[in-house]
């Protein structure tokens, strides 16, 4: 069935103390394994496993790297309606996301292996004392990699594949909620030529005290978190005892704004993806929706009838577009943001009610008019609900969109691309979908500004996360 145990040194092994925890279907209820819980002398045990594996994995030539990286790319293409299968299974997503959640965590190996032969150095001559500095880049240390539940496989990958071309080991912790998706992948790493040790995987109840014991580990160099902001700060705060690297993707509160010359069915269709796309649950979902006042009913009606057209239900059926959300405890958030919406004014015109369970089920839901000082204007809904304001001018709509700790991505519709620029310029957020709703893309650098993070992932800064710069001066 499936891999339940801890993956270290390329072995499968209980943990110390036996412990296990289980891992739920979010569609029933029911439990669908248990996993092995690592204890104080199973992180030991990782941290001794990858620091064995680094010399000789940094030692390795880029092209071998990317090799194996590329052969993990070919292994994981072949099982991507598997891996989909166990992402439905533990996380909810409907057959259809997942896949392009598997297709996407599947890229980052693709991506990674040709950046792998790219890492160049530059040679400078200094202007003061003649001295030639020769900058390149060397592999940092292990990573310390930490990831949520939202995208089991793709938030994993983002990560193992550019420490791996950089040649750093890593210790993946994955979220409890969705540990089976991380585990099915390291046959497909094995397979692929990974020596072991590179890559150990370690479950917990204590997500605390064991990322701290590795975070207190002299030969941890960098700490890679996605996240929510809470624990992001957490982490800060303890990767700075030991002076270690962070790279963190935070949490997010994306604007969605519709200009009055919005193509309005492409605006639809942008909400659409990015509302619904893992069930709102996304740190890239579109929270609050800027529409403007003249094309407010329009693009309200539409995307209404859009959000009625989906049928909710266990993601493994055919047909189902939308699957439960990931527990109990995101689906009661959920809805008290949609009660004290409408609590203050907001109007709704679809969903808005919980179905009885088992399953932590919530409708597709479109409110209007909902007020800034609604708590879903400012949290992440985390969910599939569309918050709709209207809006009256640029200046307006800018102010809002940025009023907020958040900077992950916003996206603008408008016909006038002159007028889109200019707006996403003026938008405090790593990233703009200007005319799209979807903006993760391997190639392109991911990641916030404000408290939505630091640094970046994918593209061409994802590898360097992993690395330090390092210069020589001399003279001939
Ligand atoms: P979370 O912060 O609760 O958990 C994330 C991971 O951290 C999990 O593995 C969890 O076990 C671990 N963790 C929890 N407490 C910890 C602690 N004290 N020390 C060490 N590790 C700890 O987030 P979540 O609920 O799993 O995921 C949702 C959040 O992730 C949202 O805020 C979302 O926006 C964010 N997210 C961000 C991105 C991005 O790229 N910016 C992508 C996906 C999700």
């Amino acid at each position: 069935m499936h891999h339940t145990q801890l993956y270290i040194n390329g072995e499968w092994r209980d943990a110390s103390d036996g412990s296990t925890a289980p891992v739920y279907n979010p569609a029933d209820e029911s439990v669908l394994a248990e996993v092995a819980t690592a204890t104080e002398e199973d992180v030991a045990a990782a941290l001794d496993a990858a620091d064995g594996a680094f010399a000789d994995w940094a030692a390795r030539k880029p092209r071998e790297r990317a090799e194996i990286l590329r052969r993990a790319f070919d292994i994981m293409s072949g099982q991507r309606e598997e891996i989909a299968r166990l992402i439905t299974l533990e996380n909810g997503k409907a057959s259809a996301d997942a896949m392009g959640e598997a297709t996407y965590a599947t890229e980052f190996f693709r991506w990674f292996s040709e950046e792998a032969v790219r890492i160049d150095g530059h040679m400078g001559h200094s202007p003061a004392s003649g001295a030639r500095t020769l900058v390149h880049h060397k592999p940092a240390g292990i990573g310390v990699l930490v990831t949520p539940w939202n995208f089991p496989a793709a938030m994993g990958t983002r990560k193992i594949a550019p420490a791996l071309a950089a040649g750093c080991p890593v210790i993946i912790k994955p979220a409890l909620e969705t540990p089976l998706t991380m585990l099915a992948l390291m046959p497909i790493l094995e397979e692929a030529g990974v020596p072991p040790g590179v890559v150990n995987v370690l479950m917990t109840r204590r997500s605390g005290p064991a990322v701290s014991q590795m975070l207190h580990d002299h030969r941890a160099r960098v700490v890679s978190f996605t996240g929510s902001t809470q624990v992001g700060r957490i982490l800060l705060k303890e990767a700075a005892d030991n002076v270690i690297t962070p790279a963190m993707e935070l949490g997010g509160n994306a604007p969605f704004i519709v200009c009055k010359d919005a193509d309005i069915p492409a605006a639809v269709e942008g909400a659409m993806v990015a509302k619904m796309r893992n069930m709102g649950e996304a740190c890239t979902a579109a929270n609050r929706i800027y529409v403007h006042e003249s094309v407010e009913e329009e693009f309200t009606a539409a995307l209404t009838k859009a959000m009625e057209g989906l049928q909710v239900g266990n993601g493994l059926e055919p047909g189902v577009d939308v699957g439960p959300l990931v527990n109990a405890a995101t689906r009661d958030k959920v809805a008290e943001f949609v009660k004290d919406a409408v609590a203050r004014g907001a109007r709704v015109h679809c969903g808005g009610e919980a179905p009885e369970g088992p399953g932590f089920f919530y409708p597709p839901t479109v409110l209007s008019g909902v007020p800034t000082e609604a708590a879903c204007m400012h949290d992440e809904i985390f969910g599939p609900v569309a918050a709709i304001q209207a809006f009256a001018d640029e200046e307006e709509v800018v102010r809002l969109a940025n009023a907020t700790e958040y900077g992950l991505v916003a996206y603008v519709f408008t016909r006038d691309m002159a007028k889109g620029l200019r707006i996403s310029e003026r938008l405090d957020y790593g990233m703009v979908g200007l005319n799209r709703g979807l903006v993760s893309d391997p190639a392109a650098p991911f990641g916030g500004t404000k408290q939505s993070g630091l640094g970046r992932e994918g593209g061409h800064a994802g590898i360097f996360e992993f690395m330090e710069t390092q210069y020589i001066s001399t003279n001939w």
